[in-house]
C-alpha cells in the first residue's frame, strides 16, 4: 500500500468537475463510455502522489483535515499524532479541507492494467483492489528458462506453440493420469490445444510430499474457473487418498515455495521409498458443474 514517490502512479489522473457554473463555461468533452452524457470539464492531474496522506503515504480518504497553516493529514494520522500537525505542531483534526475532499472524489484513476487493455476507472485508491481481480492482469510463462508474460489467453497459445514437449493435455470431466517424478517438481496440463494451463506441483519436505494444483490465470470472474479432484495411490494400490477443491486456485506466476494451504500431503511412509507419485486428476469447468446441478 505504500505509495511514496512511485513514478508510475504519477500518470494519467483525470480530474473532472460537475459544478454547474463550470459546465456552462465549458466546451463539450466527449465521453466514450456508455454513461449519460454530461458536460464536464476535465484535465490531467500530473502527480497522483498529491492524493496520498503526507504523513502515512497511503491513499487519502475523506475526511481530510488541515491545520491553521494548511498542512493536511488523513483522519487516522490525526488520531495517531494526537491532533498535533507533524509539520508545524499546530492543532489538526478539527478543520476539514473541503477542496482536497472534493478533488479526491472527482479523480478517476485508470486500472494499472490500462496498457494491457483494461478500460475500468476508479476513484483514487480503489484501483488496487480491482487490480487483484482484473482480467487484464499479466500471467507469466512457468517454464524455467522462458521470460514470456502476457494476457492469459496469449500465454496459453504461447505455451502450446513453444513448450509442447513439457505439457500433457486434459479434457474437463475426464480422469487423466498425473503420474509424476518428485524430482520433476512440476507437471503441466493444458486443456485442448491452446486452452488454460494447470500446474501440478510437488514439494518434498522431511515428512512427506505436498502436492498442489493451480491454474495459471488472473483471479477475474469467469476466467479459467475450475474445480478438481486429485487421487493418489501407493504403487501397489494398498493406500489411497484424494484431495479436491471446488474452486481451483488461480495464480499469475508459479511459486516454488512450500505451500501453507490447499495441498494434499502424502507422507513418506505411503511411498515406500519410491521416487514418483502415482496420481490421477479430474478437472471440471465450474460453470458446467453448476449447470449439471440445476
Ligand atoms: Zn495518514
Ligand atoms: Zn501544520
Ligand atoms: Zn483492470
Ligand atoms: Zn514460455
Amino acid at each position: 500500500m505504500l505509495r511514496g514517490t512511485n513514478s508510475e502512479q504519477v500518470l494519467d489522473g483525470e480530474v473532472s468537475s460537475s459544478h454547474p457554473e463550470m459546465q456552462r463555461l465549458s466546451s463539450l468533452v466527449e465521453d466514450d463510455e456508455a454513461e449519460p452524457v454530461e458536460e464536464v470539464r476535465s484535465g490531467t492531474l500530473l502527480d497522483l502522489d498529491l492524493l496520498d496522506c503526507p504523513v502515512c503515504c497511503h491513499a487519502l480518504t475523506n475526511p481530510i483535515f488541515q491545520c491553521d497553516n494548511g498542512h493536511i493529514a488523513c483522519s487516522s494520522c490525526c488520531v495517531s499524532l494526537r491532533n498535533k500537525c507533524p509539520s508545524c505542531a499546530l492543532p489538526i483534526g478539527v478543520y476539514r479541507n473541503r477542496l482536497a475532499e472534493k478533488i479526491l472524489e472527482a479523480v478517476n484513476v485508470p486500472c494499472p492494467n490500462v496498457k494491457h487493455g483494461c478500460t475500468n476507472k476508479f476513484s483514487y485508491g480503489k484501483e488496487l483492489a480491482h487490480e487483484k481481480e482484473c482480467s487484464f492482469a499479466l500471467c507469466y510463462c512457468p517454464e524455467p528458462d522462458c521470460n514470456y508474460s502476457g494476457l492469459c489467453n496469449n500465454l496459453y497459445s504461447h505455451y502450446y506453440v513453444n513448450h509442447s514437449g513439457s505439457r500433457l493435455s486434459f479434457t474437463c470431466g475426464y480422469n487423466r493420469s498425473a503420474w509424476m517424478h518428485i524430482s520433476d517438481k512440476i507437471l503441466f496440463l493444458q486443456e485442448r490445444r491452446e486452452g488454460p494451463l494447470v500446474a501440478v506441483q510437488c514439494f518434498e519436505e522431511e515428512q512427506g510430499v505436498y502436492v498442489t494444483v493451480n491454474c495459471i490465470a488472473p483471479c477475474a470472474p469467469g476466467v479459467s474457473e475450475f474445480s478438481f479432484e486429485l487421487f493418489y495411490s501407493s504403487y501397489f494400490g494398498e493406500k489411497t487418498m484424494s484431495f479436491g477443491l471446488r474452486e481451483m486456485n488461480r495464480i499469475q506466476k508459479v511459486s516454488f515455495e512450500t505451500p501453507e494451504k490447499d495441498f494434499m500431503f502424502v507422507p513418506h511412509y505411503f511411498m515406500a521409498g519410491r521416487p514418483d507419485l502415482k496420481m490421477h486428476i479430474c478437472i471440471r469447468r465450474r460453470g458446467e458443474e453448476q449447470e449439471k446441478k440445476t
